[in-house]
């Protein structure tokens, strides 16, 4: 359930029903909106009797929350979360200005990702993507530099400002990750892997989770849901793309769930169209698709020399593809009251 309280509620009163929700065995997690602050009581509460929570001074109603994801939910929280990145080019997710989020799919070396740190900023990228470990298909294939990928991440940020944006595939890894990534990345592979969710959930950088491959919707909301149930409300889910029958492009990329996330949740959403389609070719106009429809940021893999990256080169452009993307990213961006 919500209690949502009156406008103009005091602390007091937002603690004294905390309290009560607390004394039922329930969780609680305050959420304060720009007109009033609502609480959501977690756990199952159908047996709880609470009368005495809609008599407590300051409380307007209690309501039961339809939606299986609570916190995700809009009913929870009207007004959007906007969530800040960090580096130094206040890279934001959520409010007015689209972040673009660039970079090659792995980090490869120092001189590689430096230069495509360099270049991707020039463009207009204010986050830096570049996974340091990667989860292949196949276990012969480049797995990633690990921590050393890790310390060259840090270093182009240091070296640029970019937040930077990196995958953390198992529960051990999370603190290592942690201190060097401004946003921990969790793969489509591991949207599904709660020991992780919850890991992810203890701390408190910003979380990019993306859709699993299979996922639904609603899947999607309640991967997020553990991650904000374990305490960290910085979740921005990302559409990558599904598994269709479909072949001439790597995955089926959905742009309908943009504008039903901002329908059903508060929660910022990016879309990813170099997994989305598997091809650079197609990665342009799908930015512009996607910003058209309401994203809060795109994630872009963007690579000084696809022909030889090390992985995902065929749906890796340029950094100067990229530069010219934006320019017409600029023009949508305003037609639909945004900013990039
Ligand atoms: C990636 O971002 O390079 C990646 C592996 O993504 P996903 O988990 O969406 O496949
Ligand atoms: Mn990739």
């Amino acid at each position: 359930m919500i209690v949502v309280m009156e406008q103009g509620a005091t602390e007091a009163q937002v603690n004294h029903v905390v309290q009560l929700i607390r004394e039922l065995g329930l969780r609680d997690h305050v959420i304060r909106g720009t007109e009033r602050t609502v609480i959501a009581a977690i756990g199952d509460d159908r047996a709880k009797n609470k009368e005495h929570i809609e008599n407590a001074p300051g409380v307007d109603q209690v309501m039961p929350v339809l939606a299986k994801y609570k916190m995700a939910s809009r009913e929870v929280k009207k007004d959007r979360t906007v969530i800040k990145l960090g580096g130094t080019l206040g890279a934001e997710v959520g409010g007015k200005k689209v972040c673009v989020i660039a970079g090659p799919c792995s980090v490869e070396s120092r001189e590689q990702l430096l230069l495509c740190a360099k270049e991707v900023k020039e463009a207009g990228a204010t986050a830096l993507r570049g996974g340091a470990f990667k989860p292949r298909t196949s276990p012969y294939e480049f797995q990633g530099l690990g921590d050393e990928g890790l310390k060259i991440l840090a270093e182009a940020r240091d070296k640029t400002g970019l937040a930077v944006v990196t995958e953390v595939m198992a529960v051990d890894q999370v603190a290592l990750v942690c201190k060097y990534a401004d946003v921990l990345q969790v793969g489509a592979r591991n949207m599904q892997n709660y020991n992780l969710l919850m890991a992810v959930g203890e701390q408190r950088k910003p979380v990019l989770l993306k859709r699993g491959l299979s996922a639904t919707l609603e899947e999607f909301l309640l991967a997020a849901e553990y991650i904000i149930s374990r305490g960290n409300p910085n979740v921005i889910l990302c559409e990558r793309g599904i598994r269709t029958f479909e072949t001439y492009c790597r995955n089926t990329l959905p742009l309908a769930i943009v504008p039903e996330v901002h329908r059903i949740s508060h929660l910022p959403i990016v879309v990813d169209p170099s997994q989305g389609t598997g091809h650079a070719h197609l990665v342009p106009d799908m930015c512009k698709a996607a910003l058209a429809a309401g994203a809060d940021g795109l994630i872009i893999e963007a690579h000084n020399d696809p022909e030889h990256a090390l992985t995902d080169g065929a749906q890796s452009i340029t950094p100067k593809v990229l530069s010219e993307t934006m320019k017409t990213l600029k023009k949508i961006a305003q037609a639909v009251d945004r900013e990039i």
